[in-house]
């Protein structure tokens, strides 16, 4: 089948949704092609039902000049794959030091501004950055965390990296950095968006943000509404499972993200936060690393995990589970994240999920070339089988005959 006919795929079983928005992705194209290409991690998105997808500017050199947004645009159109939206940088060449020029990047095409990976330390540059984004009216997407806290920490700082004697990541570093943001925010009358909560008085404080009016938003990962810091151990359970999965060895290194896997609770918290809406979206953090990178000792590995592909899956299990409804995780992928950017959801953007289907998780069948994910090896329920940008049939999966509905 090369054409998209709604009726007759739902009539076969299939769940028809408009297309997910993610808001979050690294494509590392210009400088870390080895990790990913425009064109490889727009395949991807589109294996994981992600029509549309921003691209983070932390790339070598970074996007902070109109030139380098054109050339994004470009590129991503040449791969004629998912949708790309370009976010420029906060400050020139993310160094933290000086703002680059919102008002000019908004013109030439950046949907958002963000230094993620490195939050903007210094408070009184990151108010002026969110009076210049509210006067070129876009979102500044926050990565929320206090360095001196978090400096040389691998993990999440609790009994697991205690257990393992590694350097922890106290839930402190975010929610201290977060509090600030609020703040600022509050001063400045910007759209705030919030990166990869994690913990759960993270989401508390965006709860009372919110309560309070002001226009703050954010999104939670799938590994962060899956994993525990157990995996670094090598616990293999997913958070909902009754049952202990078969274990892994300890210290591996697909394990290690920033913000790290936090504990049960947390995660708990974050499925009630998306479950009330105080979390807008589930945005992947899709961070391909090269073998290279993560192949050394827990405490140099890179810190990411590649997920546009697994996302769906993971958060169907959540739903099987009761955790969350299918249409609370549906808008989290659609309607929530158009809401942050501003921006309509495309018309005619649709991903075709067979949710009875059971795959393994293998660095050979992952389109990404970032083959970092604690999932290899894994079998997962529920696949993408078609993604669809523009009525354009882009991605054409395993269409079986009549999958098994699932209700
Ligand atoms: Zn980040």
């Amino acid at each position: 089948m090369t054409t998209f006919d709604r009726r007759a795929l739902e009539a076969a079983g299939y769940l028809v949704v408009p297309g997910f928005i993610d808001l979050h992705v690294h494509l590392r194209e210009p400088g870390f092609e080895d990790s990913e290409t425009i064109a490889s991690g727009a395949r991807a998105a589109l294996r994981g039902g992600f029509t549309t997808v921003c691209a983070m500017p932390n790339t070598e050199p970074a996007i902070d000049s109109p030139g380098l947004i054109a050339e994004l645009v470009a590129r991503a159109k040449a791969a004629n794959a998912a949708r790309v939206l370009p976010v420029a940088t906060i400050t020139r060449g993310r160094k933290g030091k000086e703002l680059a020029d919102l008002v000019e990047l908004a013109a030439a095409g950046a949907v958002a501004f963000s230094d993620d990976g490195s939050p903007v330390d210094d408070a009184r540059l990151f108010r002026s950055a969110l009076e210049y984004a509210r006067a070129a009216d876009r979102p500044v997407l926050e990565h929320p965390q206090d360095l001196a806290l978090s400096a040389r920490g691998v993990m999440h700082e609790g009994r697991v990296s205690a257990d393992l004697g590694l350097p922890g990541i106290p839930a402190a570093a975010e929610e201290a950095a977060i509090a600030r943001d609020l703040a600022l925010a509050k001063l400045s009358g910007a759209r705030l968006h919030l990166q990869h909560v994690s913990t759960a008085r993270s989401v508390e404080l965006v709860r009372r943000a919110k309560a309070d009016g002001l226009a703050v938003t954010c999104e939670v990962t799938p590994h962060h509404l899956a994993l525990t810091d157990a995996w670094v151990a090598g616990d293999r359970t997913v958070a909902w499972e009754g049952r202990p999965s078969p274990r892994a060895t300890p210290f591996d290194a697909s394990t290690k993200v920033n913000p790290p896997l936090r504990t049960e609770g947390d995660v708990r918290a974050l499925w009630d936060a998306l479950a009330d809406g105080t979390i807008d979206a589930i945005a992947t953090d899709h961070a391909p690393h090269a073998s290279v990178k993560k192949d050394v000792e827990y405490d140099l590995a890179a810190f990411g995990i590649s997920g546009l592909e697994t996302a769906l899956p993971l958060l169907l299990g959540g739903v099987d589970a009761g955790w969350a409804a299918l249409d609370t995780v549906i808008a989290a992928l659609t309607t929530g994240p158009a809401r942050v950017l501003g921006i309509d959801v495309p018309d005619d953007d649709w991903t075709v999920v067979d949710r009875a289907a059971t795959w393994i998780v293998t660095a050979a069948g992952l389109a990404s070339k970032g083959k970092n994910t604690p999932l290899l090896g894994r079998e997962l329920r529920g696949r993408v089988v078609m993604s669809v940008v523009g009525g354009d049939v882009r991605y054409e999966g395993d269409l079986r005959a009549a999958p098994l509905a699932v209700r």
